[in-house]
């Protein structure tokens, strides 16, 4: 009788064989899906510059294929679409798309178009994984039930489909959508590459910026792969008992493991960091948090990204901007930069820790 890892393994390479999404694929997958047909590699990459450089939407576009070839593709794999099911504008210019990987599947993920950035910056924020397993308590994803992770096609896909919607292109990416990225490193990855890579989407990669809550060997694995994207850390919190509180991860990777992986990532990769922060009054924005967190920002090559609380669980209300002005001035002496993101799209659900799409 056969083994059962080896009836998965049979079952994977089966899978594989017949091609599955293409949308996802990184030129190397294509060039091991097209051997195993005794196609030159060429042909990978033909296949490669189509679907994402040239961004065709069905087989017939393929024209430097032969016909045969065309046909294999057309009979085995799939150059599948996300379905949107929700399309919302909001009065700032910012766009929110609810998407669906399969039809009738229930599963919704969302992306949001925000164009309104400094200097002509033009983000893509898209999801990882569709609803979180984290719990942030300031987080409206975390009210939805996990229903796992996203795969490249989908991941991917998110920024084809969002740029063939608005007619334009995005001048930034960032995995700032709903789920945590490191919970689904290897296809955030992959589809990192391909939104990079200037064969495919061509996107800079500090242009492409990856967000975690502070999952530390995520980090780790991060820094030791040397990948070339931007880091951010949702930091929120500048002192454990305090982030434990508001974030349960805390309890998994505590703070000060979190600040040393953060060093790590500036001195071994020699960049900088950025550390998120929601502002929740009565709860992170005293003078003493700012005090810690200036302590936390003089230890490393970093910036501040504060955000404004967009929800409004237990009674917490967003900072009134005299409050902003002066957590902001409290952290000047650290002497890094500090922006406030503002988070456009409100009235769209679609801004920072907004995004829930069915609730
Ligand atoms: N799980 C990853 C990716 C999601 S990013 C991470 O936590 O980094 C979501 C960003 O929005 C985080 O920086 C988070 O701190 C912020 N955020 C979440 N809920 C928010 C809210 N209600 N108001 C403002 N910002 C929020």
């Amino acid at each position: 009788m056969m083994s059962e890892s080896l009836g998965r393994s049979l079952q994977r390479e089966r899978e594989f064989a017949a091609g599955g999404s293409l949308k996802g694929k990184t030129l190397e997958e294509l060039t091991v899906l097209l051997d195993s047909w005794g196609e030159k590699p060429f042909r990978a990459k033909q296949i490669y510059n189509g679907l994402y450089a040239n961004r065709y939407e069905s087989w017939e576009q393929f024209t430097t294929l032969g016909k045969d070839l065309r046909k294999r593709l057309q009979d085995s794999t799939s150059l599948t679409k996300l379905n949107v099911v929700k399309h919302l504008k909001s009065a700032d210019g910012t766009q929110k798309f609810t998407f669906e990987s399969v039809l009738g599947s229930g599963k919704e993920f969302e992306s949001v178009w925000i164009p309104s950035g400094d200097g002509g910056r033009k983000t893509i924020c898209i999801s990882s994984q569709v609803g979180c397993t984290l719990n942030c308590k300031f987080c409206a994803t975390a009210k939805l039930p996990y229903q796992g992770n996203l795969k490249a096609s989908e991941i991917v896909d998110q920024v084809l489909q969002v740029e063939s919607i608005v007619g334009d292109k995005a001048t930034n990416i960032v995995f700032m959508g709903m789920g945590e990225p490191m919970h689904n490193y290897f296809n955030v990855m992959r589809a990192a590459n391909i939104l990079h890579d200037p064969e495919a989407i061509g996107l800079g990669a500090k242009r492409i910026t990856i967000s975690t809550s502070g999952v530390v060997n995520g980090i780790r694995r991060f820094i030791e792969r040397k990948e070339p994207y931007n880091l951010a850390i949702s930091l929120n919190h500048p002192d454990r008992a305090g982030r434990k509180e508001i974030m349960d991860i805390e309890e998994k990777f505590s703070l000060p493991e979190l600040i040393e992986a953060a060093k790590d990532f500036t001195k071994i990769l020699k960049r900088r960091i950025t550390f998120e922060y929601v502002m929740i009054p009565g709860v992170n924005m005293g003078e003493d948090d700012a005090k810690k967190l200036v302590r936390i920002a003089r230890k490393m090559d970093c910036k501040i990204n504060v955000i404004p609380l967009n929800t409004e669980f237990f009674g917490w209300q967003r900072p009134s901007s005299e409050e902003v002005e002066e957590f902001i001035r409290r952290l000047e002496p650290a002497g890094v930069p500090i922006l406030n993101r503002r988070s456009p799209g409100k009235d769209i659900n679609g801004a920072c820790g907004m995004l829930a799409s069915k609730s």
